[in-house]
């Protein structure tokens, strides 16, 4: 046993707790994830169509301001195109105020870059250094484009002018995205920041949770470990008072554990009744055999009595390996004899007629009340077998009153089989004990009478296996009374099954 429990120390061992919070703590990573994931990319994804739509105005806004012109574009028309009346174009003015027209304030914008080329491609105007490529598009488009560090905006479309319908030369304006990208970051950091403290918060009232809600498991595992350390042990898991399951569990393990020590109880206890009865036969046989053995083989008196008194003892250990096997048959009538039906009336005449056979001596007295046929569920020879123990018990208890009476009767759903006798009657203080096992009020007379002290039990575990009772009234020196109460079978159901 011992090396089976180290190894079992030594065993990697996740607590139920820490699993409760890592699963809690994954399940609120995941759930956030997801959300965060979604909210994250709506919004950038709002942020960039805000920066494209900003781009496809500049495009147009610029556009209008070039495309009056008949021919290709220059340098001079498109500084007299752009700038705004009442301005001077001057290397000393600033973007913003070169370009404050309503119209190109975007052009101003500090990561907003323009450039006009002519239809060569060459280089006409521009705000910035650019990025990105020169691009003869025939279209006007708006896309993403690599940049240095990261990704740009970049719109570009050819000019066209309004009067000969010919292309004059090419647009490009190009976003940077620095305040995107500014904002992306800054929402990922939070995210982040976030999720990571909805993890931990989540874990550790996972873990809290787990501590209150699995506390009793703990009750429950020391109690079981104190059981299997001794099984004996009267401890037993406390009361939860929580009305859950964890709760139920306590109380049914505590009550598997009072039958468990019940049955070890009882075990044990048979097979000390068992053995102390048996001593007796066997101590009487030993002393006969070993009589002959010594003196007696030559005496053909002592050997004829010897030989008598230890066949006595043998058929005394036959009847009583025969009655234990009965007892232990009997504990098992619920499972074996389920669906037995039998006839109590006819039962109770046979055996009452039987007795009358057997003992010439006695008076049998039947007081049968019913008046009809009635079904028990019981097994037909367990009944006769009951009967016959109250009634051979009658016999043996019976003094000078030789008279025995059974009676037959009904309740409303049960049938009372009753039998009595006028002999030694019982003790109240032992009216409880003579249904337990091996036990009789007086020891040597009943052995002298044959018995064991197992007939009652016998007789009670039957009855109780077939959902009756069995009650005594006694008075000692006056009699006593045996009931057996039975259920009927519901009339219904027989008119049903015949
Ligand atoms: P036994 O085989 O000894 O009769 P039982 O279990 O049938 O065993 O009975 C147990 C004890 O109960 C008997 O030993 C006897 O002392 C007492 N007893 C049973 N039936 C009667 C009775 N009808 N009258 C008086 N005592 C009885």
């Amino acid at each position: 046993m011992k090396p089976q429990k180290d190894t079992k120390k030594t065993e990697y061992r996740l607590s139920l707790k820490v699993k409760w919070a890592l699963g809690t703590a994954l399940g609120a990573l995941l759930i956030f994830a997801g959300l965060t994931f979604v909210l994250f990319h709506t919004f950038t994804q709002d942020l960039l169509e805000q920066e494209r739509q900003d781009v496809n105005q500049s495009l147009v806004a610029i556009n209008q301001h070039l495309n009056g012109e008949k021919n290709k574009l220059t340098k001079t028309k498109i500084n007299r195109s752009i700038q705004p009346e009442g301005l001077l174009s001057g290397s000393n003015k600033s973007p913003s105020k070169i370009y404050g027209s309503s119209v190109t304030r975007g052009l101003s914008a500090p990561d907003m870059i323009v450039r006009i080329y002519g239809l060569n491609g060459k280089l006409l105007f521009s705000t910035g250094k650019q990025v990105s490529k020169f691009n003869a598009s025939s279209k006007k488009s708006v896309k993403l484009a690599a940049g240095t560090k990261h990704k740009v905006l970049l719109g570009s479309m050819p000019i066209v002018s309004t009067k000969t319908h010919h292309k004059i030369g090419y647009l490009q304006v190009e976003n940077k995205l620095t305040t995107y990208y500014q904002d992306f970051n800054r929402l990922l950091i939070i995210s982040g920041l976030v999720l990571i403290l909805v993890v931990i918060a989540s874990g550790l009232l996972g873990y809290i949770l787990s501590y209150f809600l699995l506390r009793p498991i703990d009750d429950i595992h020391d109690t079981l470990t104190a059981i299997r350390d001794d099984p004996t042990d009267d401890r037993r898991v406390p009361e939860l008072h929580r009305h859950d399951e964890l709760s139920d569990l306590g109380e049914m393990f505590n009550e598997m554990l009072d039958r468990m020590q019940r049955y070890i109880e009882q075990q044990s206890q048979f097979v000390e009744d068992v053995s102390h009865e048996l001593r007796t036969p066997v101590a009487i046989i030993q002393g006969h055999m070993e009589m002959l053995n010594r003196w007696g083989k030559d005496d053909p008196k002592i050997l004829s009595e010897s030989l008598d008194a230890s066949l006595k003892e043998t058929k005394r250990m036959k009847d009583l390996v025969q009655e234990m096997l009965d007892l232990s048959r009997a504990e098992q009538v619920e499972i074996n004899f389920r669906d037995e039906k039998t006839d109590v009336g006819k039962v109770v005449h046979q055996v009452f007629n039987n007795f009358k056979m057997i003992h010439p001596d006695f008076t049998f007295v039947l007081d049968d009340d019913l008046k009809e046929t009635l079904i028990v569920p019981i097994y037909r020879d367990h009944f006769e077998q009951v009967l016959i123990i109250l009634c051979d018990n009658a016999v043996k208890y019976s003094t000078k009153r030789k008279e025995i009476h059974l009676s037959l009767s009904r309740t409303l759903n049960k049938v009372e089989v009753g039998v009595q006798d006028f002999g030694e009657g019982i003790e109240q203080a032992d009216m409880n004990k003579v249904f337990n096992r091996f036990y009789r009020v007086d020891k040597a007379r009943s052995r002298k009478k044959g018995g064991n002290g197992l007939g009652l039990s016998i007789a009670k575990r039957l009855v109780e296996g077939y959902h009756g009772d069995i009650t005594l009234e006694s008075s000692a020196g006056y009699g006593s009374l045996f009931r057996i109460t039975l259920p009927v079978v519901d009339e219904d159901v027989l008119r049903l099954d015949s």
